[in-house]
């Protein structure tokens, strides 16, 4: 076995994934995986949902390569690049100009909170207000700003006042909200004595990542669209997780046909793994003064040249169609799965590639969880009691590979079902 006692000696309590996964990696391939012991493990985590191409795609890895061998620029600021103005053409011809979205592009701090930041201070900015409206079971990051958008108390144990400024909504379908409490939320916001501040934006994700799978539907999203509108407040997608691909097409929102005021992207946007984050703005509301919202890594060339060939991937229709095929395969294997376990799943969750199953009980989640793991197959829970198990599987993962992972986890639900009914015998 590898010698892990560096870590025990001095890494901060904060760690985690390693603890449920103790191995050391090495090496990565794909949905591949492999610990220093050579053991293989299939990747149903994604590296969160950063890895959505998989781990070092031969396209992707070789541009890279190539623009070292070349002594291309690491960091840059915002100074003009190369690889800065090839991904921003890409990005322009491939994702903007077939899907009519006139965005400006502001390159934020390279992590997912950082771009949620920008997106809150810019709304602020625009509005001069400043009431954040945001949904139970979000998650938005760990830095001040966007932790107070974020619904789980988890996130801010014992940090008393983290919440302040911010207005909690019910999420679609949250003990059985739906339109009726968005539309009763805009007629308090309208009337003046509603009692509510004027709000500067509503933030959301499409589909809730870390909060449990939870899908808005078409309509809701279209009323929270013009709710946003009347209330002249900015609507905010935080497609970090949600999009690039993930639920089937680059955007999260596109199937309910909305347009955004201010989107943020990251974790998959550079197709690396590579720090990036990208925030998408109606032209009217980038009313920035120049170096308004600064940050030395708004430059990270690297990532840029990455992003450029995973944006290359999109123009021929065939990552799209491997993105369709498994997201069928993932659904009926679901479907299945939570009927013929159903004493122990209460229901399916998620959209396309981000999809789970919800347990009844969230020890029998954990306990699932941890025999898939010794099994080698890297995976979460997810949901307010980390009742959900999370399947996040690279979009390109082949099919013999998808369902060998989806096989491991049924033999963990089977080990979990035996105990169960042995337990209910035994009682
Ligand atoms: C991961 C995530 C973030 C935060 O991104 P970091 O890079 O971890 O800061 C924000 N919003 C959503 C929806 C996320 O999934």
């Amino acid at each position: 076995m590898s010698d892990l006692t560096i870590f025990e000696e001095l890494e901060s309590s904060v760690r985690y994934y390693c603890r449920q996964t103790p191995n050391l990696f090495a090496t990565a391939q794909g949905a591949k995986v492999w610990d220093a012991d050579g053991n293989e493990f299939i990747d149903f985590l994604a590296g969160c949902g950063s890895l959505n191409l998989g781990h070092n795609h031969p396209a992707i890895k070789r541009a890279l390569i190539s623009y070292l061998e070349q002594d291309g620029i690491g960091n840059a600021l915002d100074f003009h690049t190369r690889a800065k103005r090839d991904f921003m053409e890409a990005f322009r011809d491939v994702i903007l100009r077939p899907r009519k979205l006139p965005y400006v592009l502001q390159f934020t701090g390279p992590t997912g909170t950082n771009c949620v930041e920008v997106a809150l201070k810019l709304a602020r900015k625009a509005t001069g207000r400043r009431s954040i409206a945001a949904f139970t079971n979000a998650f938005h990051g760990m830095s001040m700003g966007a932790m107070a958008a974020t619904g789980s108390s988890k996130a801010r144990r014992r940090l008393p006042g983290s919440t302040d400024g911010v207005v909690r909504l019910p999420f679609d379908g949250y003990h059985g909200a739906g339109l009726a409490e968005l539309n009763r939320f805009a007629e308090m916001v309208l009337d003046p004595s509603g009692g509510i501040e004027p709000i500067a934006a509503i933030i959301v994700e499409t589909v809730q990542g870390e909060g449990g799978l939870n899908v808005a539907s078409e309509a809701w999203l279209r009323r929270l669209r013009q709710i946003a509108t009347d209330i002249g407040a900015l609507l905010i997608v935080d497609d970090i997780q949600a999009g690039c691909g993930r639920t089937g097409d680059f955007f999260s929102f596109e199937r309910a046909g909305i347009v955004p005021d201010i989107v943020c992207l990251s974790k998959s946007i550079s197709g690396a793994g590579l720090p990036m984050a990208l925030l998408l703005a109606l032209p009217q509301f980038d009313v920035w003064c120049p170096g308004e919202h600064n940050g030395t890594f708004r430059g990270n060339n690297l990532a840029f040249v990455t992003a450029a060939a995973a944006i290359d991937l999109w123009r021929d229709g065939s990552l799209a169609a491997d993105i369709t095929a498994n997201s069928a395969a993932l659904k009926a294997w679901l479907a299945d799965t939570a009927r013929t376990f159903a004493e122990l799943i209460e229901r399916r969750r998620g959209l396309g590639m981000m999809v789970g199953l919800q347990f009844r009980n969230p020890a029998v989640a954990k306990n699932v969880a941890d025999q898939a793991r010794a099994d080698r197959l890297l995976i979460e829970t997810c949901g307010p009691y980390d009742e959900v198990i999370k399947i996040f599987p690279p979009l390109n993962i082949e099919l013999d590979l998808l369902e060998e992972g989806l096989e491991r986890l049924h033999r963990a639900i089977v080990s979990e079902h035996k105990k169960n009914a042995f337990a209910s015998r035994a009682a």
